[in-house]
């Protein structure tokens, strides 16, 4: 903590002009701030009201998807090693026999085989930002956040100007009352869900007038209850209901308790309701186990009220062909939802990874400004998908409740075949982004019918040519902001020179009107904006470096060193190798363009050197 508030010092004014201003540094603010600092030609302005980052407490959940995205900034590893895995889920309901006690009806596992190759897992969301701060600190630009102010006003004042966007902060430290003017070229609203960007731009969270109420409680306990260790769904007769999140470090657990609805417009806080109480509940639902609680580590209630905002930038649709946003929201800023199914977090930090690359490719001219709009369209969707799961799934969670659903057996399976349908939902693998200037319609599916366009593209492991290594072949995709373009060569070895593989890379490298030679700056490296990897079906040991094209292994930076790590085989040594586990067809392979935000954008043959060209026409720009 006070490392960041000495690095803070360099924020003692804030500069006059950005080209990015992020409000707020929850998980939103973070992501995106993190993927912007990999561009130190972008200047990027995170700035916060709390005098320093998040100690303790809030959401916890992370999805396998999200872990997904953590291995681009790096971080998912370690990430893994210190949080608590999700790997069962077990349910409980009043005992057949004596309604008063509660009994265990069933136990799945918590993440289908194969979704994902990161585990579902829990961490304190303080230490989510941590890595995201550590991101910031060590990137190109050594960015941090600039903390102690709050947003007061925000307007565009010249719509013509470069930087039309001006915010007014007031200064919370012992510079108290003091207001600072910034300038920007684009705004992003991460300030949560009393955003006041979004009230800036006319937005309203539109839904349920009531929240529901929620305490939650970190503790130390000693208990009988046989699941402590397990992610446990807990339904009582009559108290209601309990979620069991157990944490990282073996000891401490999180209990989510269910309070109820609140009227329109009140407050939870109103109801002063102690911990003690959440306590007394938590132990009624637990019957005839017992909670013995030695500490309470944090806990809070709050409250959440289902709602989205019908657009995430300041253009309305009408305006939508004549004006590119400028000003944009993310995270709870735009939904907000019950903790129940654990997707807050994630589905606000996803928010920021698909927005971040795209900001960056237009302030670097690489895209035209209209991609931009692509972010409100991509997203929308992705919150009201969540808001309506939220509905179903709190509404299937409450009609158990009622005493009469509780003894019915058809009644609970019912609810765990739900769960475990909306399995790869709340893992966030089952987003899937429709067609769009980045998205293409998928007339060549079938040629990687595991590989579905739109959707993240599903890594599974291959073997690293040059040297031998189990790699995954998603892992290449870190959040740099480049295209990947996925080369699955067809039978032949690259051996033939005849081959579709050394013809794509030709065509690619030296044609003046391949998307590398188009839209590739002077000076630059030569997959400085396209990434382009080959994946071979022959085993590693049959298949000669040298016979590789050139774009396979290409020069790079100032020393003209060689890139060896552009080839890949496939690897069945530990079952189905990539070419059977994503459906490549093994004859004819094919291109799998992939998005700087890991999202699959086209499915391709390997001659459709015109389409690949076609595509990224419809956004880049030359340089
Ligand atoms: P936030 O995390 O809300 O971050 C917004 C940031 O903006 C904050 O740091 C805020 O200080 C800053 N900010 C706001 N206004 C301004 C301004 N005018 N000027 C400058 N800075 C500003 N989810 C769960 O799943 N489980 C939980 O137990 C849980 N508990 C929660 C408890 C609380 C008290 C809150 C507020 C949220 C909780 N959530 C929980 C929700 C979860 O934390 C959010 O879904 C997630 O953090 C959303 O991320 P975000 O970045 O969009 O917004």
């Amino acid at each position: 903590h006070r490392a960041e508030r000495a690095l803070a010092d360099y924020h003692s004014q804030l500069p006059e002009k950005v080209d990015v201003l992020i409000v707020g540094s929850g998980p939103a603010g973070l992501t995106l701030a993190a993927q912007l600092a990999a561009f130190p030609a972008i200047k990027t302005l995170l700035v916060e009201k709390n005098d320093g980052p998040l100690q303790r407490g809030r959401a916890d959940g992370i999805a396998c998807r999200s872990m997904e995205m953590f291995n681009a900034f790096g971080f998912a590893e370690r990430l893994m090693r210190e949080s608590y895995w999700v790997n069962e889920t077990t349910f409980w309901k009043p005992d057949q026999h004596k309604p008063g006690n509660i009994a265990r009806t069933g136990r799945i596992q918590d993440v289908e085989d194969g979704l994902s190759e990161f585990p579902h897992v829990i961490l304190n969301q303080a230490r989510v930002h941590d890595y995201f701060l550590e991101v910031m600190r060590q990137s190109p630009s050594r960015e941090m956040p600039a903390y102690s102010r709050e947003l007061q006003s925000l307007l565009i004042d010249d719509a013509s100007a470069d930087y039309p966007v001006c915010a007014i902060f007031k200064r919370l430290d012992n510079e108290q009352g003091i207001t600072e003017t910034v300038h920007a070229r684009y705004v992003v609203g991460c300030d949560g869900a009393r955003s006041m960007v979004r009230q800036s731009i006319g937005l309203k969270l539109l839904g349920d007038s009531a929240n529901q109420a929620w305490g939650v409680m970190d503790i130390l306990t000693v208990t009988d209850f046989p699941d402590i260790r397990m992610k446990s769904l807990i339904q009582s007769a009559s108290d209601g209901s309990v979620l069991v999140i157990p944490r990282e470090g073996g000891y401490l657990v999180r209990l989510y308790v269910e309070l109820g609805k609140l009227n329109e417009d009140e407050r939870v806080s109103a109801r002063n309701i102690t911990v003690e109480q959440l306590i007394d509940t938590a132990n009624r639902i637990f019957s005839p186990y017992t909670l013995e609680v030695k500490e309470v580590a944090w806990w809070s209630v709050y409250e959440i009220g289902q709602r989205l905002c019908d657009r995430f930038d300041n253009v309305p649709e009408p305006d939508k062909s004549r004006q590119h946003p400028r000003i944009f929201i993310a995270g709870d800023a735009c939904h907000t939802h019950s903790p129940k199914a654990g997707q807050g977090m994630n589905v606000s930090m996803r928010d920021a990874f698909n927005l971040g690359w795209k900001l960056a490719a237009v302030l670097r001219d690489q895209c035209k400004p209209e991609l931009l709009s692509t972010y409100t369209d991509e997203r929308q969707k992705v919150a009201q998908t969540l808001i309506d799961f939220d509905r179903e799934w709190s509404a299937i969670i409450s009609s158990r409740a009622k005493a009469g659903n509780l003894r019915d057996e058809a009644e609970s399976a019912r609810f765990q075949e739900y769960f475990v349908q909306s399995g790869r939902y709340t893992a966030g693998t089952a987003i899937q982004y429709q067609a769009s200037m980045i998205i293409a319609e998928p007339a060549h599916q079938h040629l990687a019918h595991g590989l579905a366009i739109g959707t993240r593209f599903h890594s599974a492991p291959v073997i690293r040519l040059a040297d031998a290594k189990p790699v995954q072949l998603g892992h290449t995709v870190i959040a740099d902001g480049r295209w990947r373009l996925f080369a699955f060569a067809d039978e032949r070895s690259p051996a033939d020179r005849q081959s579709a593989i050394h013809a794509l890379c030709n065509y690619l490298q030296n044609d003046e009107h391949s998307p590398v030679q188009k839209y590739t700056r002077e000076g630059g490296d030569i997959d400085s904006l396209f990434d382009v990897r080959a994946i071979f079906q022959q085993p590693f040991r049959d298949i000669e470096l040298e016979c590789l094209p050139a774009l396979l292994l290409p020069r790079k930076g100032r020393f003209e060193l060689i890139d060896y790590e552009k080839a890949f085989c496939a690897d069945s040594k530990d079952g189905p190798d990539i070419y059977d586990a994503r459906g490549i067809d093994r004859e004819q392979g094919c291109v799998v363009i992939v998005r700087p935000d890991q999202h699959i954008a086209h499915v391709l043959p390997l001659d459709g050197f015109s389409a690949i060209t076609a595509f990224f026409d419809r956004f880049m720009r030359e340089p």
